[in-house]
């Protein structure tokens, strides 16, 4: 491995940013590459090309942890050809396991934990004058509320209203590696979100480990189903989205306010895990089968149309065969519209790696295939009601698979594909609904 050489200050400084993970970390994406853009450096997609290569980290499962190995693997190559090249590692995994990481990809230049994200162009400016590996990791404190960000998509934002979690489920790294809850003041998220529908923007994704704790830490007395109607006052503003709710806090209030505030669109992500009250309790939860039953009884009486879609884990430590079934049941009884389904992964530090009877891989990959199975049918048939109906359809870009088709989603966050002109990217489209897959619905455009 070549010495690791100081970067000159008069190099061309393109920076190239890799994310890995949720929607909170492609905000704070958005936000290093405005925080290196002001110090200074060019945003490149092109990794051959970039100066300084970012590595944005996930640290929700160990299979995430795999990929950032992997991909510091190839980094390797890139740093033995061009030692003048800085890589840095921010996000998750560097707040959890920043030792792990210079231990096993010592030719990495800076590493800094979420709540170091402001610093960032300090770190930058330390390494090149160093020329040896920076490790900044707070363990504790909050992020400031105001930051630039640089948008992927001008038409629909993330706009993080909550950062950090107090919920310690036992098998979560978030509390770990995200810290404490600390909402934004209204103030700051309104602004925020203003000056992006004054450049166009259509639709906001306000974002949270639990939005329904929002307000709980502020002197006003706010909640979120009031931060919603402020944000549904905006004029310009057309659709509001947001992830994530948790049974326990979904409060009657926000479900007043699906149900009332027009811009707030007809879909909720409400994360049941396990349907075993077994289960539940083992992983802390804090609420019963029967509980997210009443609340998803009472939401489909507010908002009948709602679609709704949930996070499933299979394989929590002691699942049995019976607790399996009640997840199954679960689903079935619900009939989800989508759900992502996960084997559990046992995490260092967390209070579910040191429960006993550990569940075999070959019964969670069987109980996996299972669910998706199960959940791909209620998928499907939810997904037919959909023929032969308008629907306004939010346009992302183009079709991965035919450059002629268009992709968008609809309030119900459905995937609608449909033939049309890129002029209409971040337009908002009426769609006949032609066609109706697991995946997506195909439709023709109306004029
Ligand atoms: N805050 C959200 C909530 O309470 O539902 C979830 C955030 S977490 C980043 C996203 C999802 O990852 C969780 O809902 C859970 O289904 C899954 N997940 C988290 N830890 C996991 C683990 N150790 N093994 C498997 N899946 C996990
Ligand atoms: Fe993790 Fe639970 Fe917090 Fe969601 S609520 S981020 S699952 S600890």
């Amino acid at each position: 491995m070549p010495e690791k050489s100081k970067v000159s200050e008069n190099s061309s400084r393109k920076v190239y940013i890799r994310t890995f993970g949720c929607q909170m970390n492609e905000y704070d994406s958005e936000v290093m590459a405005a925080l290196l853009q002001e110090s200074g450096f060019e945003l490149t997609q092109d990794i051959n090309r970039a100066d300084f290569i970012v590595i944005n980290t996930c640290y929700v499962r160990e299979k995430v942890k795999h990929k950032v190995f992997s991909f510091l693997g190839e980094l390797k190559k890139i740093k033995m050809q061009k030692p003048h090249v800085l890589l840095g590692v921010g996000g998750c995994l560097a707040q959890k396991e920043p030792h792990q990481l210079i231990e096993k990809a010592p030719f990495v230049d800076i590493i800094w934990g979420t709540l170091n994200l402001d610093e960032l162009p300090e770190l930058v400016k330390g390494a090149r004058e160093k020329g040896f590996p920076i490790v900044k990791v707070k363990e504790k404190g909050f992020l400031p509320d105001d930051f630039s960000t640089i948008r992927k998509k001008r038409f629909s934002i993330y706009v993080p209203v909550i950062r950090g979690c107090n919920n310690f489920c036992s098998y979560c790294n978030v509390p770990y590696v995200r810290g404490r809850e600390k909402s934004r003041s209204m103030d700051s998220i309104l602004k925020e979100i203003e000056k992006a529908v004054a450049g166009g923007c259509k639709e906001v994704i306000l974002l949270g480990q639990n939005v329904n704790s929002y307000g709980k830490d502020l002197p006003e007395k706010i909640d979120f189903a009031t931060l919603l109607s402020e944000v549904n006052k905006l004029p310009g503003l057309c659709r509001i989205r947001f992830t994530t709710s948790h049974p326990k806090d979904l409060s009657g209030g926000l479900i007043v306010a699906m149900a009332k505030l027009k811009k707030v669109c007809e879909h909720l992500h409400l994360p049941l895990q396990a349907g075993s009250n077994r289960i539940l309790k083992l992983m802390r939860r804090g609420y019963r089968r029967e509980t997210y039953l009443e609340l998803v009884d009472k939401l489909r009486e507010y908002v009948p149309d709602v679609s709704l879609t949930t996070d499933l884990i299979v394989g929590f430590p002691g699942e049995t065969e019976a607790d399996f079934q009640d997840t199954l049941n679960m689903v079935k009884r619900v009939r989800f519209d989508g759900a992502f389904t996960f084997i559990y992964s046992s995490l260092f530090g967390t209070r579910a790696a040191e429960l006993e009877n550990q569940i075999p891989t070959n019964v969670k990959k069987e109980r996996l295939r299972q669910l998706i199975q199960l959940q791909q049918k209620i998928t499907q048939e939810k997904n037919k009601s959909y023929l032969e109906k308008e629907l306004e359809v939010l346009v992302e870009g183009t079709s991965p698979k035919n450059p002629d088709e268009l992709e968008g989603r609809t309030r119900h966050n459905k995937m609608v594909i449909f033939p049309g002109d890129t002029s209409l990217v971040g337009e908002l489209v009426r769609v006949k609904i032609m066609q109706a897959g697991c995946w997506a619905l195909r439709g023709e455009p109306k004029s």
